[in-house]
């Protein structure tokens, strides 16, 4: 099937890197619009629907754009979810403009592209993602929502190789959330659990997009 003539994005912004290990890192966000979940914690439910058909023409021009104000070899891909939407040209686009690309999935959907970091944050009630996942994954982010346990942290580390970290990442770093997210880490840690730790999304500390 031909790749779509257009995608329909959010946003593109260039900004900090405020999730994961990328944490710190000057990185250029193309922000794609539709989710195939409907979390009740979601931060950006306005990517749910809102958003523009773009060209990829127009969509390589604004990221161009954007690195004018704050350069970075990196372009962020999220959402949303930025895989409900085929990215395959998308991704080839940036790759021979040389960008380092980063993917933020929710797990549940799998596309064969050629992207340097996959953030995979799977989500409840299930925690589903698909089984490409444990291989590619540069980091497993769980966000410390109500659902959150000790089970379902202990399923993941099984299921990813130890090297992969699983991030606990607060919900909107909410005090309760970093709390809960102290007390999993600890109990992980009991467990004998490898590679767990907690965070916080820097970006909302910083108050920046
Ligand atoms: S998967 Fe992510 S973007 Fe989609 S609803 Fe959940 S939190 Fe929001």
């Amino acid at each position: 099937m031909p790749p779509p003539p257009t995608l329909k994005i959010t946003e593109i912004f260039s900004s900090i890197q405020g999730e994961g290990l990328r944490q710190g890192e000057p990185t250029l966000f193309i922000r794609l619009t539709g989710c195939n979940l409907q979390c009740d914690f979601c931060d950006t439910q306005y990517a749910w629907l809102e958003g523009e058909e773009m060209s990829m023409e127009d969509i390589l021009e604004k990221v161009e754009g954007v690195r004018e104000d704050f350069p970075s070899q990196w372009v962020c891909l999220t959402g949303g979810e930025p895989l409900f939407q085929d990215i395959k040209k998308l991704v080839e686009e940036l790759k021979k403009k040389e960008y380092k690309i980063q993917v933020e999935t929710n797990g549940t959907i799998y596309q064969n592209l050629d992207v340097d970091w996959y953030s995979v944050s799977p989500k409840p009630p299930d925690y589903f993602f698909q089984p490409e996942y444990p291989k590619k994954a540069k980091e497993v982010k769980l966000v410390v929502s109500k659902e959150l346990n000790l089970d379902v942290i202990q399923r993941i580390r099984n299921e990813f190789p130890d090297t992969i970290p699983v991030l606990l990442q607060p919900e909107s770093n909410q005090k309760w959330s970093k709390e809960k997210g102290e007390r999993l880490l600890r109990k992980s840690a009991h467990q004998g659990l490898k590679n767990i730790k907690v965070t916080l999304q820097l970006h909302k500390v910083y108050g920046i997009p």
